[in-house]
């Protein structure tokens, strides 16, 4: 086993959370190994529906990985019941390729003078005296930090004791379909053929990427029943496209995501995904940069108890700008699914709902500031 030279930071997957880390923290002049299992550009079973607001994260254009800009929404009950909302335009949505995304915010951290490997899965993850070793393919790399970020099925968070120890999972099937797409600037929500959640059909470049996914219970869904009443609305063959189940570590309570020894974790690893719509993309991206920023201060600290404090305030910026929204949507959450008929009549056909949900998808407000009317209105059922 041959070991390699000491690098500032290991980051161990690079999807979209540990390309962000590893693009901020190779620009802030740190040596920065990302390894990645799969061959980049690698697919990802997503949606890829995101605000666009995440662009303030970054100082590169990210409009190169963005497939569509949707301008208004559709929910439906049982393809029924229709309400459309035009999104403000201070608020896009954008759609875009995961595959496309994560590499290119990878080639960004490459191009900032992080060194990437691809097909190079990490197999284990210790700390030996003062730095940690990552052994992948034969090789022993070692570094001062490292930033988790291998997604829902992260084979390390547990092992390091970071984030949640008992992962709550939603299950979701994406199916990717060729197709010509009608309405290229309407991305569609359906609420009542899940019996605990909803199936979306975002448009896409050439087609469509379509999902089903159920956030409450565990009961498997059977998605290919959803799919045989979905994909004919839309226009395509009920058994069009290619399905692939994925699990999705969802928030489910308040953990440390840091270790005073120099180790984060970030992204679906550190099960981030908001419980009540399956927002991802901006958490992954969000703890990215956070992280970046903590590691940063934790490799420059003249003392101990400042490099403890900087990882400390990773948890705790995590918390504050996404965790507390969280805890509120996952009280959403389980009183929507349980009674989604009342939730789609009292919630989302109300006048301020669609533009509601717009502002909590780009930031502009979380859970919190929804939360207690939903929750009263759906609990004694009143308009
Ligand atoms: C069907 C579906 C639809 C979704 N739709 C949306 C949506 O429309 N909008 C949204 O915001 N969110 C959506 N999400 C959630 C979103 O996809 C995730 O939250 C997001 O991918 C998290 O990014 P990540 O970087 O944490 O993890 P990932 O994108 O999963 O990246 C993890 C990376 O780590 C690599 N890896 C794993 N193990 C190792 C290892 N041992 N060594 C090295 N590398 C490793 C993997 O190969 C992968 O590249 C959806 C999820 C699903 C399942």
């Amino acid at each position: 086993m041959s070991t390699a030279h000491l690098h500032d930071v290991i980051v161990v997957g690079a999807g979209a959370a540990g390309a962000a880390a590893a693009y901020h923290l190779s620009a802030s002049g740190h040596r920065v190994l990302m390894l990645e299992a799969e061959a980049m550009p690698r697919r990802k079973p997503c949606g890829g529906g995101m605000a666009a607001s995440v662009q303030r994260w970054f100082p590169f254009d990210l409009t190169p990985a963005v497939d569509q800009v949707i301008e208004q929404v559709r929910f439906t009950w049982c393809l029924d019941d229709p309400v459309t909302a035009v999104l403000p335009g201070d608020s896009p949505f954008w759609i875009v390729q995961r595959s496309r995304l994560d590499h290119y915010i990878a080639q960004q951290a490459v191009a900032a003078g992080a060194e990437l490997m691809d097909r190079s899965p990490a197999e284990s993850i210790q700390r030996n005296d003062d730095h940690w070793v990552v052994e992948s393919g034969g090789h022993r790399y070692t570094s001062r930090a490292v930033v988790l970020a291998d997604g829902s099925s992260s084979r390390f968070a547990g092992s390091l004791e970071l984030g949640n120890p008992r992962p709550r999972y939603a299950s979701a099937v994406a199916v990717e379909v060729e197709a010509e797409v009608k309405e290229p600037s309407t991305a569609r929500f359906e609420f009542g053929l899940v019996r605990h959640g909803f199936c979306w059909a975002f448009p896409r470049h050439g087609g469509y990427s379509i999902g089903v996914g159920s956030f409450i219970g565990k009961d498997p869904v059977d998605a290919d029943a959803v799919l045989d009443q979905l994909l004919p609305s839309l226009g395509l063959p009920a058994d069009a496209g290619l399905r692939q189940q994925s699990p999705l570590r969802v928030w489910d309570g308040h953990y440390p995501l840091h270790s005073a020894a120099g180790a984060v974790v970030v992204g679906d690893a550190a099960s981030l995904c908001d419980p009540f719509l399956a927002e991802g993309l901006r958490p992954a991206l969000l703890s990215g940069v956070r992280s970046a920023e903590a590691l940063h201060h934790y490799l420059n600290a003249t003392s101990q108890r400042q490099a403890g404090q900087a990882l400390a305030n990773y948890s705790q910026a995590m918390r504050e700008q996404w965790g507390e929204s969280m805890a509120w949507g996952r009280r959403i959450a389980q009183v929507f699914y349980r009674v989604p008929k009342v939730g789609y009549q009292l919630g989302i056909k109300r006048p301020t709902a669609p533009q509601r949900i717009a502002q909590i998808l780009s930031g502009e407000m979380g859970y919190g500031d929804i939360a207690q009317r939903v929750i009263k209105r759906l609990l004694f059922q009143r308009s």
